[in-house]
């Protein structure tokens, strides 16, 4: 445990950091440059912040084709990012299924509202498109009690991982399944902010 973990630098900003806290990509059999967020496919991986500067850095400077030693079929950044999002969409959803299951997530406005005012949930989501009326009301209780909010995609996608139709707002009370949430929903995040130029 106390070992130091390995450390990659970053394709875009060259700073150095633990592997854990970068994005992977790799080439697939085809040699494109593809983003592997789960640290699970097989070859030799590059490594970006979850930061969109980071990886549009890395795709203006060529640095995919030098890391790969120039066998590398490298994406535009516009459709790096996209696949980078939609992926990191796909792990916040399949998270919030799991903890949903476990019993740890509270959905629907007035049940949201409630857990919230007593302080008995770690963190709250907010769908892009809830009304801006809505989100005030959330996000001044959260304000108030400490809570942390986050933003994520859409009210369908929101509540898809519930079997709902509809969802613009769910809270996660706390436990591991919080804590996994909170860092998948700020690398999420990382890739719009400041990043829309
Ligand atoms: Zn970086």
């Amino acid at each position: 445990m106390a070992k130091a973990e390995p450390q990659r630098s970053c394709l875009g900003c060259r700073e150095v950091k633990p592997k854990d806290e970068l994005l992977r990509f790799v080439l697939d059999p085809e040699k494109n440059v593809v983003p592997d967020l789960a640290k699970r496919l097989p070859g030799r991986g590059a490594y970006t912040c979850y930061r969109r500067s980071c990886l549009e850095a890395a795709v203006v400077k060529r640095q995919f084709s030098r890391s790969f030693k120039g066998e590398a079929r490298t994406p535009s950044a516009v459709d790096l990012l996209s696949m980078v999002t939609g992926l990191q969409e796909e792990r916040v959803a399949a998270t919030i299924a799991l903890a949903n299951k476990a019993g740890r997530i509270v959905s629907g406005s007035d049940k949201v509202m409630d857990a919230l005012r007593k302080g008995s949930i770690a963190l709250l989501i907010l769908a892009e498109d809830i009304s801006p009326e809505s989100a005030a009301k959330f996000l001044a209780i959260a304000d108030k009690t400490g809570i942390e909010s986050f933003r994520f995609s859409e009210k369908e996608r929101l509540g898809s991982p519930l079997g709902k139709d509809l969802r613009s707002v769910v809270a996660v009370c706390p436990g591991p399944f919080a804590e996994s949430l909170r860092r998948e929903l700020k690398r999420y995040g990382n890739f719009f902010e400041g990043g829309a130029e």
